[in-house]
């Protein structure tokens, strides 16, 4: 037990060459250009392709599919120097991690179709679909159902807070499959679809901003 305050957790010294890289790219934006964001609510595009062309979003992805193969701790590198410098990577991180989803369970096809673009940045997948208005930490009781018929799902449900949807060409989507009266395990049952919602958008899939956490404004309140 300590009698300070102060708690610190001490940085992997590691991956000096890629702090310095992320870091050199950062130093571009400044605080200023965050602040001009959050007044116009707007998405730092230029941020995330500084660090799209450095590479560091698809540092993750094996070098076979386009990526640099690095270890989670590299990953982990990139983002702590982000956040380091004062820039913010909650835009852009599922960037780099989503994907393990595809790589993990995807088919060499789906793999070699999707991951090198990834890599490269000509497509974003970085938008997850799990929670759901009635369903939060216990994510075996979803009620988003896909039935196949024929060779094709048929997905019908509601997902929310499902953040940088916008963003994103391809969104992961957790949906059951087998009813949950009718498996053994409630883990059972359940399957990733990867959806294109450039195909998808407004034709069938209908996205609904949520104005999170600003109804409350903190404010001067002196004469
Ligand atoms: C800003 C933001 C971004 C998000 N982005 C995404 C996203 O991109 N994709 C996505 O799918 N979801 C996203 N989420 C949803 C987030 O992951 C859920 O909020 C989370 O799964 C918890 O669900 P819930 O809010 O319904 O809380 P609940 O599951 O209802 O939990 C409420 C409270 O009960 C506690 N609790 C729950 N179960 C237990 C238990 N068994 N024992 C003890 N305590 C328990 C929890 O810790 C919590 O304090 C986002 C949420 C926010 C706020």
């Amino acid at each position: 037990m300590t009698t300070s305050d102060e708690q610190t957790m001490p940085l992997d010294p590691q991956w000096t060459e890629i702090r310095e890289g992320v870091r050199a790219i950062c130093e571009k934006f400044p605080n200023d250009y965050w602040m001009k964001l959050d007044q116009a609510a707007e998405y730092p595009t230029e941020f995330v392709q500084a660090l799209t062309d450095g590479g560091y979003l698809g540092c993750l992805i094996p070098e076979e599919y386009g990526g640099s193969g690095l270890p989670l701790s590299a990953g982990c590198a990139v983002l702590e120097t982000i956040h380091e410098t004062g820039c913010n990577a909650a835009a852009c991180h599922a960037q780099m991690y989503t994907m393990g989803t595809v790589l993990k369970h995807g088919s060499e096809e789906q793999k070699r179709k999707y991951l090198p673009e990834i890599a490269s940045g000509k497509l974003r997948l970085q938008a997850f679909g799990v929670t759901e208005p009635t369903t939060g930490s216990d994510t075996t009781q979803l009620k988003t159902r896909a039935e196949k018929k024929g060779n094709k799902y048929i997905v019908n449900g509601q997902k929310v807070w499902t953040s940088r949807v916008l963003h994103s060409d391809l969104m992961l989507l957790l949906a059951r499959t087998t009813p949950l009266d009718q498996v053994k395990r409630r883990t059972d049952g359940l399957s990733v679809f990867l959806v294109d919602l450039r195909e998808a958008k407004g034709r069938g899939v209908e996205i609904k901003k949520i104005d999170a956490m600003i109804n409350h404004n903190t404010c001067d309140t002196g004469r």
